[in-house]
């Protein structure tokens, strides 16, 4: 599939719940979080039905996501029908990392499981090493419990770790250098993420954005100047770098600032309510459990991905002032 803009789409993006065990003030509302019904969600039958028609559409890679995907009953179950689907070559998980290290059954992690299953890659978000703010950004105590989580996940053998950090003024800029050295020993690429306006409202302003270049600056300061590997690519928008002297990774995500950042966009996010959304900075999004409960044909949702596809933007709209109507944790970051 290839939309107006040359935008060759090869990577859906599947959210499988818009439920978190975590409350993280970037990604939700710090008011009472109302979940979806469960009837308003997709099943994992129809999941995997939209699934296989992005396949034969020249999908090749999934990443699963929510929410927290894991909080979702009978996830392994899903990612066990993965690798049945022709055309699938790369399956991934986004994660707070929370629940890896959690027993599925005696001595099997879940980490181990979703390995087992199938999953390739997982990304694992850890804003900083320091308990206590870790807290403050997400509401909750689970610091120790992503820490056994990265070792699990390590101990499980993915093909890639990667650990994400959103950057937050006055919350985590002191801890770009620790969470480097963190990542060294455990030889895990670390990226680092610009803070869009895909919450509240509120949530993004001048006072608690930090572009990248800052962040590359300080790390700069610190290790001399990153090497760029532009041949270095991980599906995502990305761009690497290596730390001299290093077998080290960094990567940065500029959604904000990066002019060009949507120039290579391989993507479309399915929600786990069934809307299939060409861009996550624009409002444009398409009721497709509709016509899949109305008992349409593969043909005809088929035809239904391709429409999408035709209406991608050329890039998102977060630099023009823009207003979430949905937040993350409902999209599927
Ligand atoms: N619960 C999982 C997690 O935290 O990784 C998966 C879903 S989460 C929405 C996916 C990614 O989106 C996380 O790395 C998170 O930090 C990022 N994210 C959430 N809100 C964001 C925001 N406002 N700006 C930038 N990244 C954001
Ligand atoms: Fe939950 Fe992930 Fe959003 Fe944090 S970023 S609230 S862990 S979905």
């Amino acid at each position: 599939m290839e939309d107006r803009f040359g935008h060759r789409i090869s990577y859906l993006r599947v959210s499988i719940t818009d439920r978190c065990n975590e409350r993280c003030t970037y990604c939700m509302p710090q008011e009472l979080q109302e979940w979806l019904p469960r009837e308003g969600i997709l099943t994992f039958e129809e999941t995997l039905r939209l699934i296989r028609i992005a396949a034969e559409l020249g999908v090749s890679k999934i990443r699963i996501t929510g929410g927290e995907p894991l909080t979702r009953r009978g996830v392994v179950d899903l990612i066990r029908q993965l690798p049945k689907i022709p055309g699938l070559d790369d399956i991934g998980l986004s994660t707070n990392g929370t629940l890896l290290a959690r027993p599925v059954e005696p001595n099997l992690t879940m980490a181990a499981a979703l390995r087992a299953a199938g999953v390739r890659s997982v990304n694992i978000s850890l804003d900083t090493l320091d308990p206590d703010a870790y807290s403050q950004i997400t509401g909750r105590d689970l610091h120790g419990q992503v820490l056994d989580g990265i070792e699990a996940a390590i101990a499980a053998g993915f093909d890639q770790i990667k650990l994400n950090a959103v950057l937050m003024r006055g919350r985590n800029e002191d801890q770009l250098i620790p969470l480097i050295e963190f990542g060294a020993r455990r030889n895990l690429i670390l990226r680092f993420i610009e803070m869009m306006p895909v919450s509240t409202s509120e949530v993004l302003d001048e006072r608690n954005f930090v572009p990248i270049f800052e962040a590359k600056r300080a790390i700069e300061a610190r290790f001399g100047s990153l090497i760029p590997e532009p041949q270095f690519h991980t599906n995502g928008p990305a761009t690497y770098y290596q730390i001299p002297g290093r077998q080290q990774r960094v990567g940065f995500i500029g959604a904000m600032t990066n002019l060009h950042f949507c120039e290579s966009c391989n993507k479309l996010r399915l929600t786990c309510d069934g809307k299939l959304r060409p861009c996550l900075g624009s409002y444009l999004e398409f009721d497709i459990m509709k016509p899949l409960r109305a008992g349409a044909s593969d043909d005809e949702l088929r035809q239904f991905f391709i429409d999408v596809v035709d209406r991608k933007p050329e890039q998102h709209d977060f630099r023009n002032n823009y207003q979430p109507n949905r937040k993350m944790i409902a999209i599927g970051g």
